[in-house]
């Protein structure tokens, strides 16, 4: 891929040296850097978006916890609920870490501000949510904490305002190109301020990746159009491997046209599906929890109505979301956000008429292997449990790997806090204050700005937008809901197609003050290699699991696929190998929760 490459510019570079550089201000990025700088340690945080403005803020339904305030609940109830939610693909040392941890975390949360709805009795007010159970299965449990429906936007407003009271310093609208990386440790990262266009070089103890998830790698998703998984990638480039990137979640109801999210919140509120016959066909589906059954499971019922003829609108291709039946009252107390979404982007009032809704792209289970301390794994001498010096992940561009298979609502926010806490803790354990930050050799950096001058003179004739819409029609296509051999093959030869294409990429604006055109391009590069990643991934599962449904092998395989698949990435092509699911505790208050058959 040279044709369009012109040779380095040289750039005067802006130094900086912190014990802990976190990349990314959303809920896990944020808990990370405070946590970081409580602890005594020189911390910065670089963010291509202003910290409230990142995906976290949009995030509605809620954050799980078994605080048990609304019914009897306990946290092995909400460790069986997660691995059962996972398909047994789950860590379950991780498992046990996040809902052992989560009441305390969400205490904490309350403690510094957040203004979660209430009770009669002034405790925090809890909803059910999909997959949540009492007693390993038995019943719904009004698990998830909510701030009306706008949770996201409470935890990451308060969490930004605790960062800056700890005295984190906070690099904003920075972007960040690519982590050094020398013999294999990593050394901090490059970034690109966008203001001024000068580049800055931040060396580092510890760099904590928290750049959240890829959704915008397909055509209709509800994430940001920031969401491009760029930590993700940079993973990548350093040589190191993706983990279960073909587990991609689709949320049952996105809205049908723009794929704005209207929460599970919704069904939890007592909301239910309906197809054009009017029937609720979740209960042939899921007996026992219909609606709430966990987002897999809806958006592979949703799917199968809308095929056999029964989905809903002039071309029959989307479902009803009714929300009618609840008082006015109620909805305007416990929705009020979804109730003005629905009405601006389907023109629906949510008191009289249904909403539209279709499975729309949500949220990723895959990225970067860790372990539950934050810290980024790799393969090394057939040992896949091998800790990468100098580097964490967390949040959504992590993968720790509590959510296995399939995500459950709710499970995110948590995982955002718990393990934000948790790498500001290790961070306190093994980075030293008093010692002097390491000097580097500039071979790294030379090979993130040649990247960077590759596309910024790139003077090809096919626009970043058009290659962009075609990698997410291929992925919406042929990495869906459902899967084929077949379908998995032509789009890997589809999206290999669109890589190719990369080479004539066109980039017209070639300065560096606030140049969108080149933002776009480097974000667009970093999807390309994900969608690979993923199709590749999901081309070699020969099962169904959790989100990763296959027509042609429509069973769990547990005997030969209960791993994680771990793929690295050069040149336009993955390497595929495996690493063993974690099938220990990490205490004896609970044991290994074997696997079994997952139905709702
Ligand atoms: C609409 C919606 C609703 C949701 N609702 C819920 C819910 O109710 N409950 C739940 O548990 N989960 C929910 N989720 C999922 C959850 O909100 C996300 O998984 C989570 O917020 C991701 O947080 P994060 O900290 O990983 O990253 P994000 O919040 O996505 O933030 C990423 C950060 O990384 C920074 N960044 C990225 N790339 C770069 C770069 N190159 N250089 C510098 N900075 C960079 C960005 O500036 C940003 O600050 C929802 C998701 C969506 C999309």
């Amino acid at each position: 891929m040279s044709t369009t490459y012109t040779p380095k510019k040289s750039y005067e570079i802006i130094d900086h040296a912190y014990d802990v550089v976190v990349v990314g201000a959303g809920g896990s990025g944020l808990r990370a850097t405070l946590g970081a700088a409580e602890a005594g340690l020189k911390t910065a945080c670089v963010t291509k978006v202003f910290p409230t403005r990142s995906h976290t803020v949009a995030a509605q339904g809620g954050i799980s916890a078994s605080l048990g305030n609304m019914g009897e609940d306990d946290w092995r109830w909400h460790m069986y609920d997660t691995v059962k939610g996972s398909d047994w693909l789950g860590d379950q040392d991780s498992i046990e870490y996040l809902c052992k941890n989560a009441p305390a975390a969400v205490y904490e949360l309350e403690h510094w501000g957040v203004p979660f709805s209430r009770t009669e009795e002034g405790k925090i007010y809890q909803r059910a949510f999909g997959g949540m159970t009492k007693n390993y299965g038995e019943g719904p449990v009004q698990r998830t904490c909510a701030a009306a429906d706008r949770t996201g936007h409470a935890i990451l407003h308060t969490l930004y305002g605790q960062a800056v009271r700890q005295q984190a310093q906070f690099f904003i609208e920075y972007f960040a190109l690519d982590l050094l990386m020398e013999d294999g440790e990593c050394k901090g990262i490059l970034a690109w301020n966008l203001a001024d266009g000068a580049i800055h070089r931040f060396r580092a103890k510890m760099t904590i990746l928290a750049t959240g998830g890829y959704g915008r790698a397909y055509f209709s998703a509800t994430s940001a159009h920031t969401c491009t998984g760029d930590g993700n990638a940079m993973v990548l480039r350093a040589g190191l491997p993706l983990q279960d990137m073909e587990f991609v979640q689709f949320h049952p109801t996105g809205i049908y046209g723009a794929g704005c999210l209207i929460t599970e919140g919704a069904r939890g509120e007592g909301g239910y599906l309906t197809n054009s016959e009017g029937e609720r066909f979740m209960e042939r589906y899921a007996p026992s929890a219909k609606d709430l059954a966990s987002r897999d499971v809806v958006s592979r019922a949703m799917t199968m109505e809308i095929r056999e003829g029964r989905g809903v609108g002039s071309d029959g291709d989307h479902i009803h979301l009714n929300l009618n039946h609840i008082p006015a009252e109620t909805l305007a107390e416990r929705l009020p956000g979804i109730s003005e979404t629905a009405k601006i982007f389907a023109g629906a009032d949510v008191t009289k008429e249904p909403i539209p809704v279709i499975p729309t792209v949500h949220y990723n289970m895959g990225g970067i292997p860790t372990n539950y301390h934050g810290e980024v794994l790799t393969k090394v001498d057939g040992n896949a449990d091998s800790v990468v010096p100098g580097l964490m992940a967390i949040g959504e561009a992590g993968c720790v790997s509590v959510h296995g298979a399939n995500r459950l609502g709710s499970n995110s926010l948590i995982d955002l806090v718990v393990f934000g806490r948790a790498a500001g803790l290790r961070c306190k354990e093994i980075v030293d204050p008093s010692t002097a930050v390491p000097e580097l050799r500039n071979t790294s950096e030379e090979k993130a700005l040649s990247r960077l001058d590759r596309f910024r003179y790139a003077e090809g004739s096919t626009g970043t937008a058009e290659l962009r819409l075609q990698m997410q029609k291929v992925m919406q296509n042929d990495a869906a809901v459902f899967r084929t051999g077949e379908t998995l093959k032509e789009g890997q030869g589809k999206i290999r197609e669109v890589y190719r294409g990369t080479e004539d990429i066109s980039v017209t604006d070639r300065t560096m003050v606030w140049n969108t055109d080149l933002v776009e391009t480097l974000e667009y590069d970093n999807l390309i290699a994900q969608a690979i990643v993923t199709i590749d991934s999901a081309a070699n599962r020969e099962e169904s699991r959790g989100a990763h449904a296959r027509e042609d092998f429509p069973e769990r395989d547990d005997e030969n696929w209960m791993k994680h698949t771990i793929a690295w990435f050069e040149d336009g092509e993955s390497d595929i190998d495996y690493r063993p699911v974690h099938t220990w505790t990490l205490s004896n208050e609970i044991s290994y929760i074997e696997p079994k058959k997952r139905v709702y």
